[in-house]
């Protein structure tokens, strides 16, 4: 039959048309809103939503899967009396395979000896060339920086973040990915034991 195939076509448009106000109306009769709430984002984040629907954002904002990345961050541990730890060595190697060449980063040298201390005295990244490729955070050796969830970073200004910007704590990591900061704490704390018993045995 000549036109089946826009039939068939026409039907699934149809059935994702209806699917759309019969969740509504499904909602609605259980006396809650699939809009504006906590509960309804969840629904439409999942696997379960039906039809068609459009999120009311900026109001609303879909559940973001923890493996989404956009600019990075740099993380710091913190340790006693509030002081901050910065994980980063400045090695270089996230400015090194960074792909637009969008991260600067300046040493810091003891005034003394004028050698190289293993922290950065400044740290930038030009948020408006990354390109959100997570080269950075996959090759850093210290997780001291990781890609972040916030996209809603839109400005006038140019976006070129500094330590001061770019520094979050380990809660914040653990928190926005919870599953891969437990594997890398489990991965440094083995590698710490392995450390210790090499040295305790190499005392012996
Ligand atoms: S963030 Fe990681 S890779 Fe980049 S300079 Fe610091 S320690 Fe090295
Ligand atoms: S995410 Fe990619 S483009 Fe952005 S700073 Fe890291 S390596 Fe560079």
């Amino acid at each position: 039959m000549y036109g089946k195939g826009i039939l068939k076509g026409l039907s699934v448009t149809f059935k994702r048309f209806w699917n759309t106000y019969w969740d509504d109306i499904v909602w609605m009769f259980r006396g809650k809103k699939r809009y504006y709430t906590e509960e309804g984002v969840k629904h439409r984040s999942s696997k379960n939503t039906r039809g068609i629907f459009t999120v009311q954002y900026p109001e609303e904002k879909l559940i973001i899967p923890e493996e989404f990345r956009y600019i990075p961050f740099l993380v710091y541990d913190e340790v006693a009396d509030g002081k901050k730890e910065v994980r980063c060595t400045s090695c270089g190697i996230c400015a090194k395979v960074c792909p637009p060449q969008c991260i600067w980063i300046v040493r810091t040298n003891d005034p003394a000896t004028g050698r190289p201390v293993p922290v950065p005295a400044e740290f930038y990244i030009d948020g408006d060339i990354c390109m959100n490729c997570g080269y950075c955070a996959e090759y850093c050796p210290f997780d001291a920086i990781k890609m972040d969830h916030n996209f809603d970073i839109a400005s006038y200004e140019r976006n070129v973040y500094n330590m001061e910007k770019l520094l979050k704590p380990a809660s914040y990591y653990a928190g926005i990915r919870p599953e891969n900061a437990a594997r890398e704490d489990e991965a440094r704390k083995a590698k710490e034991a392995a450390k210790a018993a090499k040295a305790e045995a190499g005392a012996t």
